[in-house]
């Protein structure tokens, strides 16, 4: 089967120290004040004493079926093979369409460059063999990622075993970040 590259977040393992965040701007440059990944919060829910908070981090979700793409006059977005969206610089006009389509507000305009920027799952180090950035740095282990079509790995094993949530399933773009939330699973051994 095809390889389908994709992420499993652990919301109730994120202790929001934001290490992926920083990891992420050290490993691809990112200009001050622009992220390609984030942590949000819940705000504070309930009532004293039983009071939660729930960090939900996030990135482009490497969609399916991304309007990013369909959207974009010179093809320098694209879907890989094994699924990852990136954008060809060279191709990018700077129109910003794409920015506009994405439902997750996943991309910004590269101050620097003028071109439409985004997560790109840390190709660079997916090509010597080593994991993102973010999920190598990832404390709590909150961040996971592989590919969801292969049986053994740690990312298909959490979701055969976890119920999971994709954020806004409902606008058809088929996102391929799945949450498990409310449960602290172990992290399985796996690829
Ligand atoms: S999350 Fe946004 S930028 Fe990423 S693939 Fe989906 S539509 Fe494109
Ligand atoms: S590094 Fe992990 S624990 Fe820390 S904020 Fe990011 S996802 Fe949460």
């Amino acid at each position: 089967m095809a390889v389908r590259m994709g992420f499993v977040i652990i919301t109730s393992r994120c202790i929001d120290c934001d290490a992926c965040m920083v990891a992420c701007r050290a490993e691809n440059d990112v200009p001050i004040g622009k992220t390609r990944n984030w942590v949000k919060s819940s705000g504070v829910q309930g009532k004293f004493p039983n009071v939660k908070e729930v960090f939900r981090p996030g990135n482009c979700m490497h969609c399916e079926h991304p309007p990013c793409v369909s959207v974009c006059p010179t093809g320098a977005s694209y879907k890989r093979p094994d699924g990852i969206v990136l954008v060809e610089a060279r191709k990018c006009i700077g129109c910003k369409y794409c920015i506009t389509a994405c439902p997750y507000d996943a991309r910004f305009a590269n101050p620097e460059t003028g071109k439409a920027d985004k997560c790109t799952f840390c190709l660079q180090r997916l090509e010597q063999g080593l994991q993102p950035a973010c999920v190598q740095t990832c404390l709590g282990k909150s961040r996971q990622a592989g590919d969801l079509n292969d049986p053994n790995s740690v990312v298909s094993k959490l979701i055969e075993k976890y119920p999971t949530r994709q954020l806004l399933k409902q606008v058809g773009t088929g996102p391929n970040i799945y949450y498990i939330d409310d449960v602290v699973p172990e992290i399985p051994v796996g690829k």
